[in-house]
This record gives C-alpha cells, sequence and structure tokens, in this order.
C-alpha cells in the first residue's frame, strides 16, 4: 500500500485533527509521501489517540 494512502486511511482522523484546512492537509500529505523528505524526518515519539468506534467501522 502506498505510504499516503496508508497515512489517509489508518491515521486519517489524527491528521485531520492536528491541521486547520485541506491546504495544510494537502502540503502534509505530499511532504510526507516524498521518499527523500521522509527519510530526512525524525521518527516522531508522539501518541496518536484512537479513532472513534465510528470511523474505524468505516474504514
Ligand atoms: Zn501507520
Amino acid at each position: 500500500m502506498p505510504n499516503t494512502v496508508h497515512k489517509v486511511l489508518v491515521h486519517g482522523c489524527e491528521i485531520i485533527d492536528a491541521f486547520y484546512t485541506n491546504k495544510d492537509l494537502m502540503r502534509f500529505l505530499l511532504l510526507t509521501s516524498d521518499p527523500f523528505i521522509s527519510s530526512k524526518r525524525k521518527v516522531s515519539s508522539k501518541k496518536y489517540k484512537k479513532c472513534n468506534e465510528a470511523v474505524q467501522n468505516y474504514l
């Protein structure tokens, strides 16, 4: 599964919570889906909260 698709499907609710506009969200996804840029990022130790049950059922 491509990295961007994985992030949207698995971590979509956390990503949407962290950004305010679709423009911010698209910029974040474009940056993090670039293999070169992703290889330069430090891995975050941030813990994500779980999606609510309705979102999990939808996915
Ligand atoms: Zn993941």
